[in-house]
C-alpha cells in the first residue's frame, strides 16, 4: 500500500511560465508527469506526483502554474500557486541566469517570511552560462543552488542530493500519533463506530494510522464497536492505557469507560499530530464566550459530499446550538478552500487534517492566529460541548494545564 499523501515530504516546485519547473518534475520522477509544452503556462493546475526519494521516503512533487501569469485564467493559476506555499513543506525555484529578477526575489521573499526550506534550479545551463556575481551573493546568504539541464539531463542528481540535505528536520522527527502513550507491551482500545457514515468495507486514515503507530512500537491493540467496549474491557486481565474513540461516540464511550482509565478521541490525537493542540484547546475554550447570531467557519480537508448526520454540517452545528442556546451563522468550507479574509469569524473548527501535511494544517493556525480568530477542531469542539474535555485531555499534562489556566485567570483564552 502507498504511504498516505499526509506522510509525505510536499515538495512545491515554483518558477516563471515556461522556466522547465515540469520538465525538472519529469527528469526528478523519471515519468511524464506534466503536459510540457513550448507554449508558455502550459500547466494551468497544480500537478502532485508521489513519489520514493531514497533515503528520505515517500514525498510529493506539486508542480506549481506560473505565478506571474497574467489574465483572468492567469487570476485563477495565480490562487492555486499561492495555496501551493500553505502545503509546501520544501521549495524549489526553477529558473536560469537569463531570466532571474524580480519574481524569483519575492518568491524567495515568501520561502524566508514562511520559514520553508528552499533550493535553487538554475536550468537551461546548455543555454545560459552562469552569473558569478548572482551566484557569489547567493552563497554569502546561505542559498543553496546547483546548476541543472532538464534536457540533458544533467545536475538532476545534484538537485536530489540538495532537497535530501535541505529537508526540514521536523519531516524527519515528526510526533508519533499516540506511540509515546501507550508503551511497548501495553494495549490500546481503539473504538470504531461503524455507523451508516463509515465508508463501506474500510476504516478511515486516522484509524489505520494509529493502528499503525501502535504496532511500530509493539504495543497491543484491540479494535472494537462502541457496543462492544464493555464487554471487551471485561475479558482483559489488566486495563488498557489508553482508550481512543471516534468523536462522535464520546458520551457513550465515556459512560462506559471506568474513570481510572485514560480516554481521548482519534480527532484530539490528530490535533496534536497535524496541528498545535495547546492553540487548540484555547480555541475549544472560545465556544464559552459564543453567542446568539455570531459567525463560524468549518473547514474540512476533504473535498467529499456529505453524508446522512455528517459531523460537520450537521452534529457539530447541532451540539454548538445547544450549547449556546440560540441559532449561529456557520460558513462550511472544504478542501483546500479557504477565506482570505477571516477575520468576522468568531471561532474555527476544522476536521483533523488527516489527509493533509502538517505544515498546511499549521498555515491555517498561523492564519487564524494573525487574524485573532481562535481555531480548534471536531474532536475538541465536541468534548467541550458535550461537558467532558478534561477528560479528554488527561493523556496530554500540557494541554491540560493550557484549558486550567485559561479556567484560573477567568480570562478571554485567546
Ligand atoms: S475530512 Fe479531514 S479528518 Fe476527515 S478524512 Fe478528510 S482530512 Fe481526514
Amino acid at each position: 500500500m502507498r504511504a498516505p499523501k499526509s506522510f509525505r515530504l510536499h515538495i512545491g516546485i515554483f518558477g516563471k511560465r515556461n522556466a522547465g519547473k515540469s520538465s525538472i518534475l519529469n527528469a526528478l520522477t523519471h515519468q511524464d508527469v506534466s503536459i510540457v509544452s513550448e507554449v508558455a503556462g502550459t500547466t494551468t493546475d497544480p500537478v502532485e506526483k508521489p513519489m520514493e526519494l531514497l533515503p528520505l521516503g515517500p514525498v510529493l512533487f506539486i508542480d506549481t502554474a506560473g505565478i506571474d501569469d497574467t489574465g483572468d485564467l492567469g487570476d485563477k493559476r495565480v490562487g492555486k500557486t499561492r495555496a501551493v506555499f500553505d502545503r509546501t513543506d520544501l521549495g524549489i525555484i526553477v529558473t536560469n541566469f537569463s531570466e532571474w529578477g524580480e519574481y524569483e526575489i519575492q518568491v524567495m521573499e515568501e520561502f524566508k517570511k514562511r520559514e520553508i526550506a528552499f533550493v535553487i534550479a538554475f536550468n537551461k545551463t546548455d543555454k545560459f552560462s552562469e552569473n558569478l556575481e548572482l551566484t557569489s551573493e547567493l552563497e554569502n546568504l546561505n542559498i543553496k543552488y546547483v546548476f541543472t539541464s532538464a534536457t540533458e539531463g544533467t545536475g538532476i542528481l545534484e538537485l536530489r542530493q540538495l532537497l535530501l540535505q535541505t529537508a526540514p528536520a521536523d519531516f524527519i522527527n515528526r510526533p508519533s500519533i499516540l506511540a509515546d502513550l501507550v508503551g511497548p507491551g501495553e494495549a490500546a482500545i481503539l473504538v470504531v463506530p461503524i455507523d451508516k457514515e463509515a465508508p463501506k468495507g474500510r476504516l478511515i486514515l486516522p484509524q489505520v494510522q494509529s493502528i499503525r503507530d501502535l504496532l511500530d512500537n509493539d504495543s497491543f491493540c484491540m479494535v472494537v464497536k462502541e457496543r462492544e467496549l464493555r464487554q471487551a474491557l471485561s475479558i482483559m486481565n489488566k486495563p488498557p492505557k489508553l482508550i481512543v474513540t471516534d468523536s462522535q461516540a464520546f458520551l457513550k464511550v465515556a459512560a462506559d469507560t471506568p474513570p481510572e482509565v485514560p480516554m481521548t478521541s482519534f480527532s484530539i490525537l490528530f490535533a496534536r499530530f497535524q496541528g498545535d493542540l495547546p492553540e487548540m484547546v484555547r480555541g475549544a475554550m472560545a465556544i464559552d464566550s459564543l453567542k446568539t447570531g455570531d459567525k463560524i467557519l468549518i473547514a474540512e480537508a476533504c473535498s467529499h459530499h456529505p453524508i446522512g448526520e455528517d459531523i460537520g454540517t450537521v452534529k457539530i452545528p447541532r451540539w454548538l446550538t445547544q450549547y449556546v442556546g440560540g441559532k449561529l451563522k456557520i460558513d462550511s468550507v472544504r478542501g483546500h478552500d479557504f477565506p482570505q479574509d477571516i477575520s468576522e469569524y468568531k471561532l474555527i473548527i476544522h476536521c483533523g487534517a488527516c489527509m493533509w501535511n502538517r505544515r498546511a494544517m499549521l498555515s491555517r493556525i498561523i492564519k487564524a492566529r494573525q487574524a485573532g480568530v481562535p481555531i480548534t477542531n471536531y474532536g475538541l469542539t465536541i468534548a467541550f460541548s458535550l461537558g467532558i474535555f478534561e477528560r479528554a485531555l488527561k493523556v496530554f499534562p500540557a494541554a491540560l494545564e493550557v484549558y486550567h489556566s485559561g479556567q484560573n485567570n477567568n480570562q478571554e483564552p485567546f
